[in-house]
């Protein structure tokens, strides 16, 4: 059997599912009733199981895609989700149908929205807002680690060029989010108001690290960048540590770190990592938060602390709203002897 290099194990694709796919009409099981959210090759709607009530993400995902199968790409997302089904920080897959032209995965729906909403808004979240989300961020990120798998599209970066040009004339010096917003749109929340819990989406550029060497091209890659993509050098585990780098820098100041007046500018700063820390948007964001992300935004990947190590950095657990379950604990038990020295404190091992 010829090796295709794009497809399969070599590129990091599963290639095998269990969630077993239904040619039965889903017209009959479910009622749609609107739109979520769209991608590339995308579009979700809510919809509701006729028997339970029960309201579900339906993914609609094209099985051919500028004309060639795509499969192979479902199925590879679906057995990412399946792998990640005992991940409370995981969307569940709960059902799959086959319709003529897409493959549907009915997932667990979040009703908030995404977290993207939150880092643009005029009102930021409190700092233990934030770092709840980024713990759980993290909790996420570290199973998918643990089980060898990447997910590299916890962000985009849209770069709607056409517009950012005829704006740059204008506006030279603006930093418009119109035309260039870094965006965790595969991040969301269980509820909007107060905040609810993450739950992770979108497998589709998820990969499989090792055993068959490194992985150095992503298909189909929308423009999302960390220094290590922008050089074509090997992925690992450490790009999705940028991201959350960047996910907190946008949570904390409501800005995006390297958004420039078009798509050369901005990957220069990327590639550069050309942070400003000393401007206003940082004015009231706490020191040990500005010191996270900056052990985050660092270009040498093998320099990042791992999911694990980040979870005991003390910005993380000072201001803790309440005791943490057992399992977020377990993680950090488990990162002990980490970058960060000495590890946090528990909050409930406070003295006063
Ligand atoms: P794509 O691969 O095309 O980017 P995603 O899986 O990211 O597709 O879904 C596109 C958008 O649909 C998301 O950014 C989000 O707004 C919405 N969405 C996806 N999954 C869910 C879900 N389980 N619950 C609610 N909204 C969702
Ligand atoms: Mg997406």
């Amino acid at each position: 059997r010829r090796l295709d290099s794009r497809s399969g194990p070599a590129a990091g694709l599963l290639c095998e599912c269990q969630t077993p796919i239904s040619t039965e009409p889903m017209e009959s099981v479910y009622e749609f009733t609107g739109e979520l959210g769209r991608g590339k090759f995308a579009v979700v709607k809510r919809c509701v199981e006729k028997a339970t009530g029960k309201v579900f993400a339906a993914k609609f995902l094209r099985k051919r895609r500028r004309g060639r199968d795509c499969r192979a790409e479902v199925i590879h997302e679906m057995a990412v989700l399946e792998t990640a089904r005992n991940n409370a920080r995981v969307v569940n897959l709960h059902a799959a149908y086959e319709t003529d032209h897409d493959i549907v995965l009915m997932l667990e729906y979040a009703a908030g929205g995404e977290i993207f909403d939150h880092c643009m808004s005029e009102e930021l979240l409190p700092e233990a807002q934030i770092t709840r989300l980024i713990r759980q961020t993290l909790e996420g990120v570290h199973h998918l680690h643990q089980s060898s798998l990447v997910h590299l599209d916890l962000k985009v970066c849209t770069l709607t060029l056409t517009h950012s040009l005829t704006h740059s004339h204008t506006h030279a010096h603006t930093h418009s989010h119109t035309h260039c917003s870094w965006s965790p749109q595969n991040i969301l929340l269980t509820c909007l108001s107060p905040p609810g819990d993450i739950k992770i989406v979108d497998f589709g550029l998820a990969r499989r690290l090792g055993a068959v060497g490194e992985l150095r091209e992503i298909l189909g890659t929308p423009e999302y960048v960390a220094p290590e993509i922008l050089n074509y050098e090997p992925i690992t585990t450490a790009t999705d540590l940028w991201s959350v780098g960047v996910i907190t820098y946008m949570l904390v100041t409501g800005e995006s770190p390297f958004v420039g007046d078009d798509k050369q500018e901005t990957y220069l700063n990327v590639s550069q990592v050309n942070v400003d820390y000393s401007m206003e948007a940082f004015s009231r964001v706490s020191e040990l938060a500005v010191d996270f992300i900056r052990k985050l935004l660092v270009k040498t990947p093998e320099d990042r602390p791992t999911a694990a190590e980040c979870m005991s950095h003390p910005w993380l657990w000072q201001l803790c709203l309440s005791p943490e379950p057992a399992s977020t604990r377990s993680v950090r038990e488990r990162s002990c002897g980490t970058k960060w020295g000495a590890p946090a404190e528990d909050p409930e091992d406070k003295e006063n």
